[in-house]
């Protein structure tokens, strides 16, 4: 992971169709742009090697989210449960729906425990949203569950894991409605883009309008077109989407050389007795973007962290528990409801009353957990050198930890 490591000719000569007719525009202009509809190819791309019926793109995997949840049907005075860890755009996306974000801790899927989940639904709940994390799955049998029992929504944040397989259906397929970002360190990318899926197609319909301006897409021309419900501008740009077109044709080459970068670290860290890794629900599933792995206690974890750091062997481990993008504990703007405009009362409410240690249970695993990046440009040879310099710093903080203090 991610993309943007293999990029080339494929990228180049896409952008270079859309750039032949100067059409940028993913929708109208249907004379000058010579057949060249780059989105609408991207997205039966996606359905086809996804294996839904549709698929809506967006500007990022942001606006996908608050495009799904607003079509879902989600607003003020509805809860939405979401994990502790996970990217800011999970609360950002609830809030800008005028929905109240419910945080719930995780166990070592790195997503919503299932337990946790259960004990935060109110008769307020309308959707839960696990967040796929780091290219592999949720614990998705028992969420699914849950969401059955409770008459919830199943709602996908598939941003980091395009590909990833859950008990052979790709994951985004498995809840009502999955998303993607296409950002630029995603699995694959756009640059800048996102999407939706669904196999629901009425909400697909819902989702084609919001994303432009309400426009109902039924008119001889965008200025025939109505306008049944309001929307916004979450489109896509054509070059965007030529780049992710090419960027699809290589997602199998990709996870196939992840897969194997991983299983080579994987044997190497597999050594240490001290080391646990992430619980997969589908091992076969996972696109192997990352390895995750946890050490005994927060205190050798962020020993192992410094070492690493001091080697500058830095590049490419994720300490969690400290990352001000993904973890809770850093998301202090979320817990002073800093925003520029208002948020409705119910939403504040619930931002102000969260505390900084609210989250024993997501404490214990993060602040144990450091993930690997898996590169697609690693040999063998630099593959064996990092798993065996990773393994050096482990041990070298373990002897000390191990010898009589002074
Ligand atoms: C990247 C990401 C997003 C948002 O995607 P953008 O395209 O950057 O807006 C949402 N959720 C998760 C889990 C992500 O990693």
């Amino acid at each position: 992971m991610p993309g943007f490591e293999l990029f080339g000719p494929e990228e180049r000569k896409e952008i270079n169709d859309v750039m032949d007719t100067g059409i940028l525009m993913r929708y109208g202009f249907d004379g000058p742009r010579k057949g060249i509809w780059k989105s609408k190819e991207l997205e039966a791309a996606i359905c086809s090697t996804l294996g839904c019926e549709f698929a809506q793109l967006t500007s990022s995997g942001t606006s996908a989210l608050s495009t799904a949840l607003a079509c879902l049907g989600i607003g003020v005075g509805d809860e939405v449960i979401m994990p502790t860890f996970t990217f800011v755009a999970s609360f950002e996306s609830v809030l800008s729906v005028g929905a109240i974000p419910v945080l719930v801790d995780v166990d070592e899927t790195l997503t919503l425990a299932p337990d946790a989940v259960r004990r935060a639904i109110t008769p307020r709940t309308k959707c839960v949203m696990p967040v796929h994390m780091c290219g592999a799955m949720a614990d998705l049998d028992a969420l699914a569950q849950i969401c059955r029992e409770h008459n919830l929504i199943l709602l996908e944040d598939a941003c980091q894991s395009f590909g990833a397989r859950y008990k052979g259906r790709a994951l985004g397929t498995i809840g009502h409605a999955g998303t993607f970002s296409f950002d630029f360190v995603k699995t694959i990318t756009c640059g800048e883009g996102g999407a939706v899926i669904t196999n629901d197609k009425d909400l697909y319909i819902k989702c084609d309008g919001y994303t432009d301006h309400g426009h109902d897409h039924a008119g001889t021309d965008r200025g025939a077109d109505l306008h049944p419900f309001i929307g916004y501008n979450y489109r896509i740009s054509e070059l965007h989407a030529a780049i992710g077109l090419a960027q699809i044709k290589k997602l199998d080459h990709f996870l196939s050389i992840q897969k194997k970068n991983h299983s080579q670290l994987k044997a190497i860290f597999a050594n240490v007795a001290e080391i646990s890794f992430r619980h997969i629900p589908d091992a076969d599933g996972d696109t192997c973007t990352f390895l995750s792995w946890f050490l005994p206690t927060e205190e050798i974890t962020r020993a192992v962290v410094a070492e690493l750091r001091q080697q500058n062997i830095l590049a490419g481990n994720f300490y969690w528990f400290d990352n001000n993008w993904h973890y809770f504990r850093k998301w202090d703007h979320l817990r002073k409801a800093a925003t520029l405009n208002n948020l409705n009362e119910e939403q504040r409410k619930t931002l102000v009353s969260l505390k900084l240690d609210d989250f024993p249970a997501s404490d214990r695993i993060l602040s144990r957990c450091v993930s690997t990046a898996i590169g697609l440009t690693w040999t063998e040879e630099q593959t064996k050198e990092k798993g065996e310099k990773i393994v050096a710093a482990i041990r070298k903080v373990l002897a000390r930890e191990k010898a009589p203090a002074a």
